[in-house]
């Protein structure tokens, strides 16, 4: 296995910690709104990335924490709190909040075929293990009150900013404008807030220095090292968590134990929308339910993902999401007719085991998803290849594609615009409180053979 190291801007071979095992931290979601379509490609690119390992024999263990607690705004401490700040424009409470998105956020992940990490973790269930690391930091001298809120000295460290390679004499004699007149330094952060900015703030613990919540970038750190341990594989996640997240998690982690922290990082690329970054600040995203509103199947959008490398920027728009399900379909009608005339075969030919090998290599070297596609297309056309061996050829790469393979033939694929049409009544009637109408265009699709299914985030349809 090779793989991009952000750390050594370099491809490197992948060498485990524990021989077999792999330990790997991803930055997971806050749970304040939808993931957009820009995060689910970075959960995407996760996914492929253990499967991949999967795949090449290692035994993986996954971490994926979920923040609903202390994310500003703003990454330097700047802001308000994205969840408080959520819960007073919905007038929910913040912990209904979370609930909600937590819930729509494994919805989308479920639909894009994203295998559940094997241990999802809660912010607001680890306080006392991000007080115990803060205390850890305050003992070995790598803290300072101010303001009332306890700030990480990035001065008590020698190497800070080595991840994003901040150059720190330019950002010093920069333009930067400093919010926060409590910093010794423009890029300490806050690790436990008690003098808060908001006063109505719901979530808020007892600590030895006041009651308060923690930073954002704190609980990364005490929860990768709880369930892997002080020094572990890799750490995942966007490319715009390099030079504030990540490079804080790194020097607050490698403070506190002395030592090398992570040996490789892995970030995935933005999804651009209309030539920008997607995201939620700005206003122009889309989310999944909005792609299976418009009739797209979630697979699609996986789909998509797969046509570029992780590493480079991926521009979303309806003609190439439109391009990727052709293909998809495609691909699952090649599978349908292999199928119905034979089924997998136990020993495949040398020649489909070429293919198959060719295929690992491609995951295997940096995770080119875009030619490891193009080698299950090539099998796929080859005359050559059996239909026993082109299905078992096919499921055994998409182990690692997750594009759902298996159930072609399967009534599914694309839902007609007249049951769209039907959906969205059904919505206004709901809206209406017009609750025999709503039920009565329910058995109505049913009839047509979809069945509705209400999710946190509106009403989908699905073949029967
Ligand atoms: P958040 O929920 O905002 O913390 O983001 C979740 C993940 O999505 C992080 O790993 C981000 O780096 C990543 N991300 C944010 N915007 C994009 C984008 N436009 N394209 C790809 N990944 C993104
Ligand atoms: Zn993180």
């Amino acid at each position: 296995m090779r793989l991009y190291n952000t750390m050594s801007r370099s491809i490197e071979d992948f060498n485990p910690i524990v021989p077999g095992k792999v330990s790997m931290y991803c930055c997971g979601p806050t749970v304040y709104n939808y993931a957009h379509i820009g995060n689910l490609r970075t959960y995407i690119f996760e996914d492929l990335l253990r499967r991949t390992f999967r795949r090449s024999g290692y035994e993986v263990r996954h971490v994926m924490n979920i923040t609903d607690v202390g994310h500003l705004t703003g990454d330097g401490d700047d802001g308000e709190d994205k969840m408080e700040k959520s819960a007073r424009e919905t007038g929910q409470s913040v912990w209904d909040i979370a609930e909600f998105y937590m819930k729509a956020f494994f919805h989308d992940e479920e639909a894009l075929n994203i295998e559940r990490p094997d241990i999802v973790c809660r912010a607001t269930d680890h306080i006392a293990d991000m007080i115990a690391l803060i205390k850890r930091l305050e003992d070995g001298g790598h803290t300072y009150i101010s303001g009332g809120n306890v700030y990480f000295s990035i001065d008590s460290i020698s190497d800070y900013g080595k991840l994003a390679r901040l150059n720190l004499d330019e950002l010093k004699s920069g333009a930067r404008i400093e919010v926060d007149s409590n910093k010794k330094n423009p890029k300490d952060f806050v690790l436990w807030f008690t003098n808060s900015k908001f006063k109505d703030q719901a979530m808020m613990w007892d600590s030895p220095w006041g009651r308060g919540y923690p930073g954002w970038h704190i609980e990364c750190s005490a929860m990768s090292m709880k369930y892997l341990g002080e020094h572990f594989d890799i750490h995942c996640g966007g490319i715009d968590a390099i030079p504030v997240h990540h490079t804080n998690e790194i020097a607050q982690s490698e403070a506190a134990t002395g030592k090398t922290w992570v040996n490789y990082w892995c970030h995935g690329e933005f999804l651009l929308m209309g030539g920008a970054k997607m995201s939620k600040s700005s206003g122009t995203f889309v989310t999944l339910p909005v792609l299976e509103k418009e009739g797209y199947d979630a697979l699609d959008y996986r789909y998509f993902c797969l046509t570029g490398h992780y590493r480079s920027q991926l521009r979303f728009s309806y003609e190439a999401l439109d391009a990727a399900r052709t293909a998809r379909k495609g691909l699952m009608e090649r599978v349908a007719e292999a199928k119905a005339v034979s089924s997998p075969s136990s020993v495949p030919s040398a020649k489909a085991k070429e293919y198959m090998a060719a295929f690992d290599s491609e995951m295997e070297n940096d995770l080119n998803a875009p030619k490891a596609l193009a080698v299950l297309w090539q099998m796929m056309k080859d005359q050559e290849i059996s239909p026993e061996d082109k299905l078992a050829a096919a499921y055994y790469m998409d182990g690692v594609l997750g594009l759902g393979l298996e159930k072609a033939g399967k009534k599914e694929e694309s839902i007609d615009a007249e049951a769209m049409k039907l959906l969205e009544e059904r919505a206004e009637a709901k809206k209406a409180k017009d609750w025999a109408k709503a039920d009565e265009i329910r058995n109505k699709l049913l009839s047509m053979g979809y069945a509705v299914k209400d999710t946190p985030s509106g009403a989908v349809l699905q073949k029967v």
